[in-house]
């Protein structure tokens, strides 16, 4: 194998170490709940997904995990936690 090409393999797997170097901006999933699959998007630093406790409260436990899984590589105000700030009066 071409020795260049190594040497980036060798790079690839440090940089897989270091999930925090990729941003998603994008993304579309199929979450396979325990009863049914959810389809779950993140666009535009918005969350969505298409059941039931979602569209009652805009949060849910399928983008809290997918936010749990995907934590070191999504732009910092997006998780649940991040966004219960504290008002500014
Ligand atoms: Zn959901």
């Amino acid at each position: 194998m071409n020795s260049g090409l190594i040497g980036k393999i060798e790079k690839a797997h440090r940089y897989a170490q270091e999930p925090e170097r990729v941003r998603i901006h994008h993304l579309e999933a199929t979450f396979n709940g325990d009863n049914n699959s959810y389809e779950v998007s993140f666009r535009d630093n918005k969350w969505n997904c298409g059941c039931h406790t979602f569209s009652t409260f805009g949060d849910c436990q399928h983008v809290m995990a997918i936010q749990k899984i995907l934590e070191p590589m999504l732009p910092e105000d997006t998780t649940s936690e991040q966004q219960s700030q504290q008002p500014t009066a």
